[in-house]
């Protein structure tokens, strides 16, 4: 290896350019690359990004191994040319190759470095506003360019792809940060909408659609919200060594405070292990139909006579009306088999789901279904079935929701739901255990102050 060679302690003394110029010369571009790589790492403080993945630390060790040890003098400040490191964000309709060449670097070189960069990302999938940190090395002479060391960037929290110089080339690598589960707890007062009040508390969006879910067979989201309701919530989400969180966790513990009445909920898995959220008392929140199957819509009209929004007269509105963007995910609101899916009429795209016994739901002027549902095709509660749409007989974007009891049509929001499961024996003692866990658990963990001192 050259490492060894009486030159390269040279490099690590006071700048002597010309004579840099021809150790460099004499050595081939892969030794002095490799003798970069070893001053880059020795100099900048930044050695763990510079020298790469952990599998490319020992070659480094090894060169600085080999280097006989620098005499004192060897620390004169202005001795050797700084690694530069900048952080620049990819414009619209810029290109990595654009942000290399904005460093100073030639094409070339850039090039190269792109190479090995797209054996790890493609960067087709590169988009605006993402930030790439570039470090380059300045070179001997007025007009030199600047030789890349080498880039990083985060495509995605928790994940870091880096390209950097390897001897004659570049390789690059993504690698994945390690992951913790943390546990954390929210709460606060509602004012407009436990979805606003939520949001506002730092509640994760995949958390507080899981939370909606799951009280959507008890709750009304549409009824006015009271002074004085609240809500908390302690849930687990993954997240790096540091602390930022890479995805959603589950919802371990739930409680909302409605006009004076609260609704507690607590994950349990049991002895068979199939999860489901249970009242304080062991009783299913998971009842057999779903009053609200969308997340975040807004009822727009609601069971009774109206006066019909296209025909003009006052007609029977056999269902309620959920106004939400084109494309909202819509669920089934029970476990059953589907005896309808396909074109019906003034309902659109339309499925219909028969659920046992007496129970049957129906969906209306969705803009597609979701993959592989027909007529059928079983289903399980909260499985998206189809997306909002405006097909059929319609004003606008909307889910129309009908359940029918005997073949009857009723009012989703006043029919009273086929009961859920109530733990009972061993599994109640097993559940009680768990939730004097959870309890603890939630009253150990620190809350937001600035929420806590506004729940009244
Ligand atoms: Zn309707």
């Amino acid at each position: 290896m050259t490492d060894d060679q009486p030159s390269a302690p040279a490099r690590r003394g006071p700048s002597r350019p010309v004579r840099r110029l021809a150790t460099r010369a004499l050595l081939g571009s892969a030794a002095a690359a490799a003798i970069l790589t070893v001053l880059v790492g020795s100099h900048s403080g930044n050695a763990a990004y510079l020298g790469g993945p952990k599998s490319l630390e020992p070659t480094d060790q090894t060169s600085l191994a080999a280097l006989p040890p620098a005499p004192p003098t060897d620390a004169a400040p202005t001795a050797q040319p700084a690694p530069v490191e900048s952080t620049v964000t990819l414009p619209s309709g810029g290109t990595l190759m654009g942000l290399l060449l904005d460093a100073g670097l030639v094409r070339g070189e850039a090039h190269e470095a792109i190479i090995a960069f797209s054996e790890v990302y493609d960067p087709r999938r590169l988009r605006a506003g993402q930030a790439f940190t570039i470090t380059t090395l300045a070179e001997d002479g007025p007009d030199a360019a600047p030789r890349l060391t080498g880039f990083s960037f985060e495509p995605e929290t928790g994940l870091t792809v880096k390209t950097w110089r390897d001897g004659d080339g570049f390789t690059a690598d993504a690698e994945k940060a390690p992951l913790v589960t943390a546990t954390r707890r929210a709460g606060g007062r509602i004012d407009s909408s436990l979805y606003v009040a939520a949001t506002r508390a730092g509640v994760p969006p995949g958390v507080l659609a899981q939370l909606i879910r799951t009280y959507s067979y008890d709750v009304d989201f549409q009824r006015d919200i009271q002074r004085g309701d609240a809500f908390s919530v302690m849930y687990t989400e993954k997240t790096t060594e540091d602390g930022r969180r890479v995805a959603d966790g589950d919802v371990l513990f739930a409680s909302l405070t409605l006009s004076g009445a609260t609704f507690n909920l607590y994950r349990y898995e049991d002895s068979d292990g199939i999860v489901s959220y249970f009242d304080e008392h062991g009783h299913s929140l998971q009842k057999g139909l779903m009053r609200t199957p969308i997340d975040g819509a807004r009822l727009s009209s609601s069971y009774g006579m109206r006066k019909h929004p296209i025909l003009g007269y006052s007609k029977m509105h056999t269902g309620v009306d959920f106004a939400a963007p084109t494309g909202t995910p819509i669920y089934a609101a029970g476990s059953g088999t589907i005896d309808f899916a396909g074109r019906k009429g003034g309902y659109g795209n339309y499925i219909r789901i028969r659920h046992g016994g007496e129970y049957a739901t129906a969906y209306a002027h969705m803009s597609r279904f979701a993959k592989g549902m027909g007529t059928g095709t079983r289903v399980k509660q909260g499985q998206v079935i189809g997306y909002v749409g405006t097909t059929g007989r319609s004003t606008g974007p909307h889910l129309h929701y009908e359940i029918l009891v005997n073949g009857k049509h009723t009012n989703p929001l006043k029919v009273r739901m086929p009961s859920g499961r109530k733990l009972t024996g061993t599994e109640m003692a097993r559940f009680e255990a768990q939730r004097t866990q959870a309890d603890r658990l939630y009253a150990s963990l620190p809350h937001d102050t600035e929420m806590a001192s506004r729940v009244e």
